[in-house]
């Protein structure tokens, strides 16, 4: 089949690429000139495990290609995928702009049937949006489908070629054919392909994420109830998480969650059930609690010093928002740096994967080290944001030999209770004893 794919960052990539796999022929479409040039010579712009073998596989036969022609991408294409930007508007909405541009664009220059996917996570109604937006300048026959994506970065491809369940939002029986042959390779194990309306599709990707999200911040208020009464919640977390009612996974305490879906998608839930005479109160609240988690670590370290952080030296394991990405939009450890920043503490930071990012974020304002074990030289304490591997089985000999003081603040409780006190560290972490030397 012939696939068009217009909006090339992490879901478009990664789904113009495995569908290349597939034996499909893709055209990625993007407005980033740099991005398409870096492309079509074989660097891929984003960090994604597993996703450079693909890409340069598909890429060199001929089946993935690129570009930022819009009416050169999407000529004979069967299927339009829009793996656009839906960004927060300054009161929380989602922003359609992009969306709708590609929209317009694209209705005059359809000339056969075609199948348009809305693949960004977009409020209820923007299906229709859409269509409407497209019918207004096309001549032809076309249908617009919804079709969330549920990837998580850092395994996106397996998410991708494996998913749990593929949702498929459209009343269309000639667009469900097409979309049941396009995905029929991806769920032979007998995984679903589930067909409902647009409406309950759209909203289907925002239920998902606003409850993984709760999820979150549910523990995370259990963890805080845990440090004032003296229990563990990695304890407790074993002992609710074995009950197949709720399940092992998202129940692990933390600094709050960040990445360009949760925070965006949870407010912006609210905001169109606002608008639809709704108040969605747990949102409101998962809202707060990860607000004011993101910065725990920042007023524990803060009292430890006696509450005044001025002149300190602060170094940071982790920027990205989760490991295995590069990606840092709405990380922990950026709130953390701007607290930081502006209590007058010094800041030296390292990421095995996010430095360019955060290079081209935050410039001089925070020093970036070379290694895990540079960022701790002359620091007054050690600040864990991101849960990377390579940070869990670390040197503690050097990072004794580097820091000023043996003080630890780790927002991914990566080590034991057991291991800092036997090491002599000082030891904050979420939801646990504190460990005083
Ligand atoms: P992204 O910002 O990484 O990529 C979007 C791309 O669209 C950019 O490369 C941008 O240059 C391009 N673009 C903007 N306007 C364009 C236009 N007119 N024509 C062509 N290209 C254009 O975004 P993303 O993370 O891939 O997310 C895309 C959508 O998918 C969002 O709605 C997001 O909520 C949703 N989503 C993201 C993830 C994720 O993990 N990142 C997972 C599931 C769903």
């Amino acid at each position: 089949m012939k696939i068009a794919v217009v909006g090339t960052g992490y879901v478009g990539l990664v789904t113009g690429t495995c569908f290349s796999e597939l034996g499909n022929h893709v055209t990625c479409i993007d407005i980033d000139e740099k991005k398409v040039e870096s492309m079509k010579s074989g660097i891929i712009p984003i960090y994604e495990p597993g996703l450079d073998f693909l890409f340069d596989r598909n890429r060199k036969q001929g089946r993935l290609n690129f570009t930022t022609d819009l009416e050169e991408g999407i000529k004979d294409a069967m299927v339009i995928f829009m793996a656009l930007p839906t960004p927060p508007n300054e009161d929380g909405s989602a922003d359609l702009k992009y969306v709708l541009k590609v929209a317009e664009d694209i209705g005059p220059l359809l000339s056969e049937y075609t199948v348009i996917v809305s693949k960004s996570t977009v409020p209820v109604g923007t299906t229709e949006l859409i269509q409407d937006t497209i019918r207004n300048n096309a001549n032809v026959d076309f249908d617009v489908v919804s079709n969330p994506e549920f990837l998580r970065e850092g395994v996106a491809v397996e998410d991708f070629m494996k998913p749990d369940r593929v949702v498929i939002g459209t009343r269309s029986i000639k667009a469900r054919s097409v979309m049941d042959a396009l995905y029929a390779p991806l769920v032979r194990q007998g995984n679903p392909i589930i067909f409902m309306d647009e409406k309950s599709s759209e909203l289907t990707k925002y239920a998902a994420n606003a409850f993984l999200a709760t999820k979150i911040s549910f523990m995370n208020e259990i963890a805080n109830l845990c440090e004032k009464l003296g229990s563990n919640v990695d304890d407790v977390r074993k002992g609710v998480g074995f009950d197949s009612r709720i399940g092992k996974r998202f129940l692990f305490a933390g600094i709050g969650y960040g990445g360009s879906c949760f925070p965006k998608d949870v407010q912006a839930l609210g905001k169109f059930a606002g608008k639809a005479n709704y108040e969605f109160k747990i949102v409101n609240a998962v809202m707060e609690v990860n607000r004011k988690q993101k910065t725990r670590l920042v007023e524990k370290m803060r009292n430890h010093f006696g509450g005044d952080l001025e002149g300190k030296t602060v170094a940071i394991w982790g920027l990205a928002f989760k490991p295995n990405t590069d990606d840092i939009r709405e990380a922990p450890a950026l709130y953390m740096i701007d607290e930081f920043i502006k209590s007058g503490v010094k800041v030296k930071a390292y990421d095995p994967e996010a430095m360019d990012n955060i290079r081209n974020l935050l410039g001089n304002k925070v020093e970036l080290a070379e290694n895990e074990y540079d960022a701790l030289e002359g620091a007054d304490a050690l600040v864990i944001a991101t849960e990377w591997p390579v940070f869990r089985q670390p040197n503690f000999d050097m990072m004794v030999e580097k820091l000023n003081n043996k003080l630890i603040f780790d927002g991914r409780n990566l080590y034991t209770l057991e291991e800092m006190k036997h090491l002599g560290f000082t030891y904050y972490s979420i939801g646990r004893s504190e460990i005083h030397e």
